[in-house]
């Protein structure tokens, strides 16, 4: 388990709980567009400072009664074998769990609710499931039916979860949003569009990208609210 960073406190990352974010290296994606390059290229992962589970246990403790949540970040936490036993020791200083992945260990996602270690999810919609964008992204094995049956699972457990994309300029267009929300709507799915920042990003072209106009996000959460039980755009 590589902790690559710890924000001590955040309001908004975990929906009505106020909870820390950590970090864990190393990801199966390669969005061209991320913004955690030092989380998921290798050559950059060895050259992070890397935080001792005990620091960060003790960090836990003394947030005990403080804090109400953890938000396991990555890079792709289910990477990690060790995953459920970390959230496990987690869970028994009496956290709540929530998972950000990006779906791609559909497996691990059950074995993770099977054993009550996550309370809410909030995975990755890259792009429609029928684009070559998705399938140039993923890497080590990882298909779109991974996605897909991370999708099913979801949508038919009893786990709170939200579905989000971040919305790039030149990668998705209008229709991308119509296709994923008929792959991904159901009357208990929400649904949340980020718009892409031009920050720092694994492929350095897309430091130049023009952010998407608010107005633009609006009209495709129009257009594609029906589909969901909320549907609205976020952080923007
Ligand atoms: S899945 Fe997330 S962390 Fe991994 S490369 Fe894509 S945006 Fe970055």
């Amino acid at each position: 388990m590589f902790i690559a960073g710890l924000q001590r406190t955040t309001l908004i990352d975990y929906p009505g709980k106020l909870a820390c974010v950590v970090f864990l290296a190393g990801c199966n994606f390669r969005c061209p567009w991320c913004y955690s390059s030092e989380l998921v290229l290798p050559l950059k992962i060895v050259s992070q400072p890397k935080m001792e589970e005990k620091e960060f246990f003790d960090f836990l403790r003394e947030r005990q009664g403080l804090l109400e949540g953890v938000v396991i970040c990555g890079g792709e936490p289910t990477i990690n074998k060790d995953l459920p036993q970390f959230i496990e020791k987690i869970k028994k200083l009496g956290f709540f769990i929530k998972l950000d992945t990006n779906g791609s260990n559909p497996k691990i996602l059950q074995d993770l609710a099977d054993l009550k270690l996550i309370d809410y999810v909030a995975m990755d919609i890259k792009i429609s499931p029928d684009s070559q964008v998705y399938k140039d992204l993923m890497t080590e094995g990882v298909t779109i039916d991974n996605i897909k049956e991370s999708v099913e699972f979801l949508k038919n457990g009893k786990l709170d979860f939200e579905f989000r994309t971040t919305v790039v300029n030149t990668v998705h267009t209008k229709d991308d949003f119509v296709k994923i929300a008929k792959w991904i709507g159901g009357t208990n799915v929400k649904y949340y569009l980020q718009n892409f920042r031009a920050e720092k990003t694994i492929d350095p072209a897309f430091e130049k990208i023009e952010p998407f106009k608010l107005d633009f996000l609006k009209e495709i959460v129009k257009k594609i609210s029906p589909y969901f039980k909320d549907c609205q755009v976020r952080n923007a």
